[in-house]
């Protein structure tokens, strides 16, 4: 795909370092939810630095909306995006993703790994086919958790929350355990659907390798 330019509609805060960012949508765009595309800042100097973010919209939506976890410690793409402002252009290229919707499961995702699986989740809510889905979310500390609100009106009880730095009597405490995974477990049929940080997704692919879950059910992306 060639490259797109979309101007900015709105840019806000969602979480204390995480962004969502809405653009206008180019006409005829298509993608499918959990799919990423690179992206750039139209500015001076940024136009070539492209870093892969995901679709958070729906394909039928009008607009297309990005969740942005911000890290001003790189110096990069995220940092600048926090005093880029509505109006200015991001430039799009291919869309690409291993990430897709193939049955009822566990999500499992670290921080700003959940996006792939935002689309995913909405678009069954919106359609009124959430099921037995179960989204297991691991982050640092509660104020890290993205878009908390919506995934519990989405998936309610089904919802879990573990913490690596904070103890509270509301989630679970520490990294994400075979124990955990085997409680919250999808079944016989069920898939796996696994997108995060390098090192979680080893401990998690070895979780389920001891769980004997085969590799047709394990749909994955590492961040
Ligand atoms: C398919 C895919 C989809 C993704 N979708 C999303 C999404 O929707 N939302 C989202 O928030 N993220 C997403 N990510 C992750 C996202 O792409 C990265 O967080 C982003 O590229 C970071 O860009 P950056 O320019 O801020 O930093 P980087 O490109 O990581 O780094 C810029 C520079 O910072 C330095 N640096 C790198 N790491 C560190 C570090 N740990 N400490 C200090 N300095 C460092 C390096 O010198 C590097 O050159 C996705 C990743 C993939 C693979």
């Amino acid at each position: 795909m060639s490259k797109q330019y979309v101007r900015i509609k709105s840019i806000k805060k969602v979480t204390h370092d995480t962004l969502s960012i809405i653009t206008e949508k180019p006409v005829g765009f298509t993608f499918k939810p959990g799919q990423a595309t690179n992206i750039a800042i139209d500015r001076r100097g940024w136009e070539e630095e492209a870093r892969p973010f995901t679709f958070a919209s729906l394909p039928e939506d009008d607009f297309l909306e990005f969740v942005i976890k911000t890290y001003p410690d790189h110096d990069g793409t995220t940092d600048k995006l926090l005093d880029v402002e509505e109006g200015e252009r991001l430039i799009l290229s291919q869309v690409y993703g291993t990430i897709e919707y193939k049955g009822e499961g566990v999500f499992i995702a670290g921080g700003s790994g959940i996006t792939p699986f935002l689309s995913i989740l909405r678009d069954l809510h919106r359609k009124g086919r959430t099921g037995g889905n179960k989204l297991i979310f691991a982050n640092r500390s509660e104020k890290d958790i993205i878009l908390k609100g919506e995934l519990e009106e989405i998936l309610g009880d089904n919802f879990i929350n573990i913490l690596s730095e904070e103890k509270n009597d509301r989630y679970e405490h520490g990294f994400i355990t075979r124990e955990l995974v085997e409680k919250v477990a999808a079944g016989a049929d069920g898939y796996y659907y696994l997108c995060g940080p390098p090192p979680m997704m080893q401990a998690l692919e070895d979780i389920l390798a001891g769980m004997n879950v085969g590799s047709g059910k394990i749909v994955k992306e590492s961040f």
